[in-house]
């Protein structure tokens, strides 16, 4: 199998990663379909696409007609079994749950071509474990994209303990035909984009918790000092705290290491609701 036999490109999951991964591949000239759950996740998706195309048609990044032709190769479907069933490469890109991925990779193993490459967006469970779930783990692999997936032009791969050298050749390939900069990666938490920015916020907010120094002043240190684009609490605050307390739990338990233990701060403040900007207050009130 090449790249060339890669036809029909299936995103499951239209969320905030899945429709701009669907975007992506759209864009670049590939057949493909969103899955959700609910016809309106999926329109929503849609109209997210849509602004997000006028924005680069605005900034003249691709042209009307590149627009046109992109939302033309894009569908949407509530029904994964019949989606898989003529998919050449799946982009599994729901909910972080390792109970749901379990479902979901079943399903797709279940229904899809012998040939088909099962990928995942996980950020922080093994692609080992999620491999495990089907009888095709040579064919399972990591695909860790960025928000905003159009715009950000890396991709992690991750192989699994059984990933074959054909699936990440392959995926590799695909990835960089859709115009990612690829990393190959070896499966253990965290990968190594949260491996090493989930400690650095981490420590940041170990110098909150200790009156090191103000926030706003933790934050200008890696801004002016780093060159960071944003602070480390700042950027805490998009992500969410919730998020970066998984993290640094998947780190901690995952690795077994002190190092990775979560800051106390940070589960209070989780524990009071202070989520980050999602919810109007983390580090800065928005
Ligand atoms: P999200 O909550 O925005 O979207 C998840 C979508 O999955 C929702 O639309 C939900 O309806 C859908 N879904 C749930 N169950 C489903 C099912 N059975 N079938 C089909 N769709 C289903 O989440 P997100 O931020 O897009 O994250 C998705 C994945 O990407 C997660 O694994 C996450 O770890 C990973 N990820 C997220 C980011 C990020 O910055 N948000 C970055 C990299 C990777």
């Amino acid at each position: 199998m090449d790249l060339s036999s890669i036809k029909n490109i299936v995103v499951v999951g239209a969320g905030t990663m899945g429709n701009g991964i669907a975007h992506n591949f759209a864009q670049y000239g590939y057949e493909t379909t969103m899955v959700d759950t609910k016809a309106e996740f999926l329109e929503r998706a849609m109209n997210t696409i849509t602004a997000n195309l006028d924005r680069q048609v605005k900034k003249g990044a691709i042209t009307a007609d590149d627009k046109t032709s992109t939302l033309a190769r894009l569908k949407t479907s509530t029904n994964l079994v019949e989606q898989c069933k003529t998919a050449d490469f799946i982009v599994e890109a729901a909910t972080e749950n390792q109970q749901l991925k379990s479902v979901i990779f079943h399903t797709m193993d279940d229904h899809s071509p012998e040939h088909t490459i099962l990928a995942t967006n996980t950020s922080s469970i093994s692609i080992t474990e999620i491999a495990a779930f089907t009888k095709r783990p040579g064919n399972v692999i990591g695909m860790h994209f960025f928000n905003p997936v159009p715009v950000m032009k890396l991709c992690e791969i991750i192989c699994g303990i059984a990933t074959t050298e054909d699936t990440f050749a392959m995926t590799e390939e695909l990835a960089t035909k859709i115009g990612k900069t690829t990393v190959c990666v070896q499966d253990y938490p965290g990968f190594i984009s949260n491996r090493i920015l989930m400690p650095m916020i981490n420590e940041a907010i170990y110098c909150v918790m200790e009156n090191i120094a103000t926030i706003e002043d933790i934050d200008t240190v890696m801004k002016l000092g780093m060159n960071h684009p944003m602070g480390p609490l700042t950027l805490a605050d998009f992500i969410g705290l919730d998020t970066c307390l998984a993290i640094m739990n998947v780190l901690h338990e995952g690795l077994g290491d002190s190092k990775y233990r979560p800051c106390p701060l940070l589960k209070k403040m989780v524990a009071a609701g202070y989520l980050g900007k999602k919810v109007g207050r983390g580090f800065y009130k928005y």
